[in-house]
């Protein structure tokens, strides 16, 4: 099921997600909406209080196949190389971009969809997509990691669009 996308300033974005326990039904469905979404958004990364749901639980689509996606429950970067800066968006506060500096190279550790834990070593996108998502877990947005004197008029530049964009959706 496609769910809607939560917006900044919304503040179960803010909010640390709580570590998954046990898989259960109920998380089955919560990721599988979540890949949904995140597919429908045309997106390639979302974390699950994007769609209102406190756990610790991401996912991945670098390709933006579906059927291809990575899940990552409990998720935690263990490991960070090198800098690099490059444009970045979000499902979450939408209208806006900018580049960010993130790690080049990242080493995750997380459970998989069946609860087994699983590491990765990224690079790349699939490394920015990550730490982008880890971000969202722990209560941050990419807007964070600007200087403030770039992310105040970004975020007015995002306040006067959704304004806008709620009088046309009437
Ligand atoms: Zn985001």
């Amino acid at each position: 099921m496609i769910r809607p996308i939560v917006k900044e300033p919304d503040a179960i974005l803010r909010r640390k997600a709580t570590p998954v326990a046990e898989l259960t039904p109920e998380i089955e469905r919560l990721i599988d909406d979540m890949i949904e979404t995140m597919h429908a958004a045309e997106g390639v990364g979302l974390a699950a209080n994007q769609i209102g749901s406190p756990l610790n639980i991401l996912v991945a689509s670098p390709d933006a196949k579906p059927g291809r996606e990575l899940v990552w429950i409990n998720a935690a970067v263990t490991h960070r190389k090198g800098n690099h800066t490059s444009p970045e968006g979000c499902l979450s506060v939408p209208g806006i971009s900018s580049p960010v500096e993130r790690a080049t190279e990242i080493t995750m550790t997380g459970k998989d969809r069946q609860g087994r834990i699983q590491t990765l070593k990224a690079e790349g996108l699939l490394a920015k997509i990550l730490q982008h998502e880890v971000d969202h877990l722990q209560g941050h947005l990419y807007l964070d990691r600007l200087k403030p004197g770039e992310k105040e008029p970004l975020l007015q530049k995002y306040r006067k669009l959704s304004e806008t964009l709620r009088k046309i959706d009437l």
